[in-house]
């Protein structure tokens, strides 16, 4: 039988029943998916070196004759030893191997191997402890590089390198190229055959570097073209006619001058809903906290009541849906367009009337909670739906609104900036508009980086602005709510160097709850600390959110866990501790808390860290208040891999991308180019 890509794995030979069923607990159920199977780390056999010019406790290769046979033995435990004498043109060494018994007859005297492991030497005794052996001879070809792979109980990363080993053996005439030949070519790539021959045996740095350029920009390039299917395919219907809208009475009714991104918005926004091609429309807003979202999503809803439809805009929470209920309500009565309202906490004759007017159309803008997608709604000519924070809703959600009328258009609002290629990966179904400038007059929060030395001098700053009537929010790292998945990617090398990065971090970290009664008891014994963190009971976190939003609490110290829209104008600063262990996008969210009124905000991060990456990276904080900018340099920095794996857990779920290799993505514009190589070879 021809070997294909999907041929079952049990159809290859040696592969019975049950090294079937372990191999598919790797995921691996056909000759494609062990080949897709990547290692997940490399040993370095290349670095040859003599015995004698090896350091003590080195791991590295030697190339060594046997000198006799070897000296078996046991230990007082009952294990048992098998020791050879080798030896290199500079010393002599011993090779010894801990229960293996059957290697006796494996290495001959007078044979030369390349032994791979680590030293230890004793004075003029040197000794090897089970070193992987290979024979030397000429006539093999030894790799520099060995795969590590991801390995399972019953199945070593030993027997997965012989498994791909044998497949690969079978001629690669079967691994068919998947992606454009023009791609291949404009981009440099290597061939699909060649990469998947490299990334498991590569001969040198620059080749596997070559074959892993290659699978990754294949993935994001399968990926973005699923991306682009889901968009195409999510917009069925007809999208209700808004030709030809007039924007004067809008325009006139603004109350300020529309930055440039705002026009740019508003732009996009008015192709969208008033095309003559009736496609509906999906689009999302991002722009940071502030930006002037509002007044976008306005001119969208305006657009729709002119034409006749109506608009539900969805919003997370009662506070905001109030808020933005009174601004529209304003905004929109002097048009002649009526708004309502609809809310859990609305008694029930409230509600009926407020449905009856969904229901009849007379209102023509309906702001609302989750209130909105009960069944109690129904709306007569449902145009338009606005989300707001759209990461609280589900896509499930959207639809059952989006599906009250044909057709219907959608405009999702994001307060989290992220590069615009980013948006296109994490909400691939969507296209984005970008506000990446602030209103004018906004103020600027003054940051600080510095280290502990500045201790005493913060406290200080801290008593003053208490004594000036003004709340502070302190921020921990929150240890214990660290996963694995957020180490760094070098720090992923195996379990053990993942192991001793947690130890060596969390060493230094203050939990909340520890550093709170720290502050209350020697630091600020007359002031009001709270404390709220990610392991409280709800009803626990809110009393005491309450109390530092009523201004009874001076200094509430907390982990990340502090609710995302909480708006507290007093709170005139934030102390961030251990700055260097998150992300800037998460500072940069972290520094919105403040800045929130008309008196002047401070963000101080502080850093334990010596590290001078770690500081440079914060001054980035103090050089710009864009969110945009903050993103650009986190994905720089970090890489998308990164950015994609810790923020789009849905892309994931939704098991549209692998991205096995892209997690360790350190090259921002193989991104962007796999996303345009796609779109460019977007079959329509
Ligand atoms: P967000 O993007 O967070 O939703 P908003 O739309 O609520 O931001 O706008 C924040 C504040 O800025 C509001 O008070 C709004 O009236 C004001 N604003 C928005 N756009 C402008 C502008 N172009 N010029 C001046 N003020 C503006
Ligand atoms: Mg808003």
């Amino acid at each position: 039988m021809a070997l294909t890509l999907c041929t079952n794995i049990k159809d290859i030979s040696g592969i019975g029943d049950s090294r079937a069923r372990v191999l598919s607990k790797l995921g691996i159920t056909t000759v494609g998916e062990l080949l897709y199977h990547f290692p997940r780390a490399y040993q370095y056999r290349g670095n040859v070196k003599t015995l004698v010019s090896a350091q003590d406790g080195e791991t590295s290769s030697f190339i060594l004759k046997i000198a006799a046979p070897p000296t078996i033995s046991r230990t007082k435990n009952n294990i048992s030893l098998i020791k050879f004498i080798a030896y290199d043109d500079t010393a002599k060494c011993t090779l010894t191997f801990f229960n293996q018994n059957y290697l006796r007859s494996s290495y001959k005297t007078g044979s030369v191997y390349r032994a791979y492991g680590k030293i230890v030497k004793f004075g003029k005794q040197f000794e090897i402890v089970n070193p992987v052996m290979e024979v030397c001879d000429g006539s093999v070809n030894l790799l520099p590089f060995h795969p590590v792979y991801p390995a399972t109980e019953g199945m070593s990363t030993t027997q997965i390198f012989h498994l791909i080993k044998t497949v690969m053996s079978a001629g690669d005439k079967f691994i068919e190229e998947n992606l454009p030949d023009d791609v291949i070519k404009e981009h440099g790539l290597m061939s699909r055959c060649d990469a998947l021959k490299y990334i498991h045996s590569p001969e040198s740095f620059t080749v596997l570097n070559e074959a892993k350029r290659r699978i990754i920009f294949e993935e994001l390039y399968l990926f973005a073209q699923s991306v682009y299917e889901r968009k195409d395919s999510s917009r069925h219907g007809i999208s209700p006619d808004m030709t030809g809208c007039d924007m004067t009475d809008f325009k006139n009714a603004l109350k300020f001058e529309l930055t440039d991104a705002q026009k740019r918005t508003l732009n996009d926004i008015y192709k969208d809903m008033t095309s003559q091609k009736r496609i509906p429309m999906r689009r999302l807003v991002s722009g940071d906290v502030g930006s002037g979202k509002t007044i976008c999503a306005a001119g969208a809803a305006y657009i729709s009541a002119k034409s006749g439809y109506q608009t539900a805009l969805l919003v997370p929470t009662e506070i905001l849906a109030r808020q933005h209920f009174s601004d529209l309500y304003d905004f929109f009565t002097p048009l002649g367009i009526n708004v309502a309202i609809l809310i859990g906490d609305m008694v029930k004759s409230e509600k009926e009337r407020a449905y009856e007017a969904i229901r009849t159309g007379n209102a023509q803008i309906i702001v609302g909670t989750h209130a909105l997608l009960t069944d109690h709604v129904k709306f007569s000519r449902l145009g338009l739906v606005i989300c707001d924070e759209q990461h609280r809703f589900g896509v499930a959600q959207r639809e059952s609104l989006l599906s009250q009328g044909e057709g219907v258009n959608m405009l999702v609002m994001s307060a989290t900036p992220i590069p615009r290629t980013l948006a296109m990966v994490m909400f691939g179904d969507l296209d984005v508009s970008v506000i990446d400038t602030m209103p004018p007059g906004r103020k600027e929060v003054s940051t600080y980086v510095v280290d502990k030395d500045y201790r005493a001098r913060i406290n200080e700053f801290m008593r003053k602005e208490i004594a000036a009537g003004h709340q502070i929010y302190v921020v921990c790292p929150a240890v214990e709510e660290r996963t694995a998945e957020e180490l760094p990617i070098e720090a992923l090398e195996s379990p053990e160097t993942a192991k001793e990065y947690i130890s060596k971090t969390s060493s230094e970290k203050k939990t909340a709850v520890e550093y709170a009664e720290h502050l209350q008891k020697d630091v600020f014994p007359n002031h009001t600390i709270g404390c709220v963190h990610g392991k409280m009971k709800g009803a626990d976190k809110a009393r005491i959110m309450k109390s530092f939003e009523e201004g009874k609490t001076d200094i509430l110290v907390s982990t990340t866990v502090i609710e995302v829209g909480v708006n507290i104008p007093n709170a005139t600063m934030i102390v961030i501790e251990n700055a260097e262990s998150f992300g800037l996008s998460q500072l940069h969210q972290l520094r919105g808390r403040v800045g929130r009124s008309n008196k002047k905000s401070y963000c101080i991060l502080v850093s334990s860290s010596s590290s001078k990456t770690a500081t440079s990276r914060l001054e980035i904080m103090k050089e710009t208040s864009s969110g945009f900018v903050v993103a650009e340099h986190d994905l720089k920095m970090r890489g998308p891999g990164d950015f994609i794996k810790t923020r789009s857990g849905a892309i994931r779920q939704h098991g549209q991308i692998k991205l096995s290799l892209a997690d360790s993505l350190d090259d921002v514009k193989l991104l962007y180019s796999a996303f345009e190589s796609a779109k460019t070879h977007r079959q329509i």
